[in-house]
């Protein structure tokens, strides 16, 4: 094995070597994986397709100085993005060549485009209250200024949308904090019964103004497990709130606890809480999708309902530091049904 061509194995990214002469002097085996085989000793034109990366090689080998370009590949369904870099390195015989190494940028691009997602999803909710604010400051303080009942109803307008922009940043705070504590373990303890009683305790008026029934269907015996109390409560808040939010009048919502026992899906004893509603059920095609950021099957209905499109987020976030399972069931005209399944420890 030539020296060029061990450097060339020694190296775990895709490269290729190409000589002042454009014929391919060695490629490695991610290299060969990448682009196929049987380049060695071929024009690098024919194995390397694509412009942006084709001049960087040009002007690499005729000016002796380092190159970049992205190289693109799609294997049907999935496209790859990978960051070439170019540079020039000495050959056995003296000469100077060029050295192309492949990294496999996707999933940087990826989450680049999620953060500008978020960020124009976050600033359109944000903007969307302001505007309303701001358009009625203007009314009240030209054609509205002397109208005592008008002025009235702008103000209950207006508080409305601030409350919005304050549960929008509330939510946008917890789902931080939830996702910087993701990787660390809870270490308090708590009873599930009791988590779900008290926070029951908090949404009686919100039910009854609702015309929501609510019925519990608790194990007799108390047990405990491991979890923070604070994050389990704002769980089992977001899951009843949105079922007597969507339900409507007259319509029941169940809150079942079963006791621990061996949980096969969490692979050790576990309890399980659900959450079930009689109201509209939501179509299985939108229910694998509700647990991303601002996503709604109605947005409509739900800024209506003053929602943020946070709250299942805000779960999935929570279920999964505590090493549990959310699952959701639910069909149109059915109700829907929310079960998280928590390790005991
Ligand atoms: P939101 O703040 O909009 O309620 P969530 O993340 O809590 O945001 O929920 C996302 C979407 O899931 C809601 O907008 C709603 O369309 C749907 N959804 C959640 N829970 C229920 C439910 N119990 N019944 C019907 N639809 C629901």
């Amino acid at each position: 094995m030539s020296a060029p061509q061990a450097y060339l194995d020694a190296l775990p990214l895709p490269a290729v070597l190409i000589r002042p002469d454009e014929r391919i002097a060695g490629v490695n085996a991610p290299a060969t994986a990448l682009l196929g085989a049987g380049l060695t000793g071929g024009h690098f034109i024919n194995a390397l397709r694509q412009p942006g990366l084709l001049d960087a090689i040009e002007g690499c080998l005729a000016q002796r100085s380092p190159r970049e370009a992205d190289y693109l590949t799609s294997d049907g369904d999935q496209d790859t993005t990978y960051f070439v870099t170019v540079r020039p390195v000495p050959l056995a015989n003296g000469d100077i060549g060029a050295l192309a190494c492949f990294q496999d940028v996707t999933h940087l691009e990826q989450s680049d485009r999620m953060r500008r997602d978020f960020v124009a999803n976050v600033s359109h909710e944000l903007r969307t209250p302001l505007t309303a604010i701001m358009g009625f400051i203007e009314t009240l303080k030209g054609p509205a200024l002397n109208d005592a009942p008008a002025r009235m109803r702008f103000l209950d307008i207006m508080e409305r949308e601030a409350s919005r922009m304050n549960r929008l940043v509330g939510d946008l705070l917890s789902l931080s904090r939830v996702e910087q504590e993701e990787r660390v373990r809870p270490t308090g303890r708590l009873d599930p019964a009791d988590l779900i009683r008290s926070t029951l305790h908090g949404l009686d008026q919100l039910a009854q103004e609702a015309g929501v029934t609510i019925r519990t269907e608790l194990p007799d015996q108390g047990f405990e497990i491991m979890g923070d109390a604070d994050q389990l409560r704002q769980v089992l808040t977001n899951l009843i709130e949105n079922a007597i939010k969507y339900s409507g009048s007259g319509t029941q919502v169940t809150v079942r606890l079963s006791a621990p026992e061996y949980r096969p899906r969490l692979r050790c004893e576990g309890i399980r809480i659900e959450v079930e509603d009689t109201g509209p059920g939501i179509d299985p095609l939108h229910v694998p999708r509700l647990t991303e950021r601002f996503y709604r099957v109605d947005s409509h209905r739900s800024r209506e309902k003053g929602g943020t499109g946070l709250g299942l987020a805000i779960v999935k976030h929570i279920v999964s530091r505590h090493r549990g399972r959310l699952n959701i069931e639910s069909a149109l005209g059915k109700g829907s049904l929310f079960r998280v399944t928590l390790p005991v420890k």
